[in-house]
């Protein structure tokens, strides 16, 4: 089902988003994390594409088999910096065939060493835009987009940024799904300017449960999010009780969730890690409230 049909019919959605393998593991590895997560009941799962260094080779058939094995709605991510247009073409004839009618179209990093000018020629997608125009005049596809509620890295200013998603819309973004935050004012004010800026499609907000502070230091410094003062606080004391980090980054996560949903968002992406027991437990702890929120909406 289109993901866009869904966000119709039903809001708060809620998302989990898995990553394949990494390629010296076979692609069967992932299914059983797919058969726990889908136990939990989320409105669609998302699949990385070529995202932390895992393969791209295996973006496409995971997500056929979350659709065929669940008749559940899969969002494929495809990058396009590094493909010519003959490449992408061949990945979405490959996802028609397969059922799967969602992509997350991304531009996707430039490689270690590399700059926008290495990427001069015709050949290549400058950025997303350029994919989703050709996504929606290729058809039969809803298609998302990233957006970053404390701008992306690479934006010279935040109305840059917004000018830049708007344009990121118009070429036919349905939805978009954000860079993860873990201050909800950030995002709240985020929000307030995309209605300045009539950008008017659903927003899915992107929720990571911190499990441990190495995986935080990494994120941090990848994306640049600011980590508020009571995150912090949780860091410093727990840093040495991973058992206790857990606890804490899961109770934080819950808590984000509960205040976005009682703000009235669309939908929640969660980052799972492919670990579905920590999703379990944060998902079960809202479900009188999911189904509170669904029953009203
Ligand atoms: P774009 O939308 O093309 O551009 C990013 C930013 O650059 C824009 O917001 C804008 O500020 C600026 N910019 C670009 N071009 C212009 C221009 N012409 N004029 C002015 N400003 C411009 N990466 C992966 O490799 N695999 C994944 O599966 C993956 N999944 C992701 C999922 C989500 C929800 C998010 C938020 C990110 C994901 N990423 C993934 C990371 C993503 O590839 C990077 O953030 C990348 O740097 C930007 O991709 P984009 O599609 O946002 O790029």
């Amino acid at each position: 089902m289109f993901i866009c049909d869904k966000l119709k019919e039903k809001k708060p959605l809620i998302s989990f988003e898995i990553f394949p393998p990494k390629k010296e593991f076979p692609i069967d590895t992932i299914y059983q994390t797919i058969d726990d997560l889908v136990n939990i009941n989320p409105d669609f799962i998302s699949v990385t594409y070529g995202a932390g260094g895992s393969t791209k080779d295996n973006t496409v058939d995971i997500a056929s088999y979350i659709t065929e094995k669940y008749n559940l709605s899969a969002l494929a991510h495809l990058t396009c910096l590094t493909s010519t247009k003959e490449d992408i073409e061949n990945t979405l004839g490959a996802l028609k065939e397969k059922g799967v009618k969602n992509i997350l179209a991304l531009r996707g990093d430039y490689p270690q060493n590399a700059s926008p000018e290495d990427f001069q020629n015709p050949k290549y997608y400058k950025s997303s835009i350029d994919l989703i125009e050709h996504i929606k005049q290729y058809g039969d596809f809803c298609v998302g987009g990233a957006c970053y509620p404390e701008k992306h890295p690479e934006a010279k200013s935040e109305e840059d940024d917004l000018l830049f998603l708007k344009r990121k819309v118009e070429a036919g973004a349905d939805f978009l799904i954000t860079q993860l935050f873990f201050d909800n004012e950030i995002f709240y004010r985020f929000m307030e300017q995309t209605q300045k800026y009539n950008i008017n499609v659903p927003v899915l907000a992107g929720i990571l449960p911190v499990l441990n502070k190495n995986q935080v230091e990494k994120i941090v410094s990848l994306t640049g999010c600011k980590m508020p003062e009571k995150f912090l606080r949780i860091l410093s004391k727990y840093e040495h009780s991973p058992e206790s980090l857990a606890e804490a980054g899961l109770a934080y996560a819950k808590e984000q969730m509960i205040d976005l949903l009682s703000w009235g968002i669309d939908g929640i992406h969660l980052y799972t890690m492919n670990k579905p027991a920590p999703t379990k437990e944060i998902i079960s702890g809202l479900t009188t409230i999911r189904g509170f929120l669904n029953t009203k909406a």
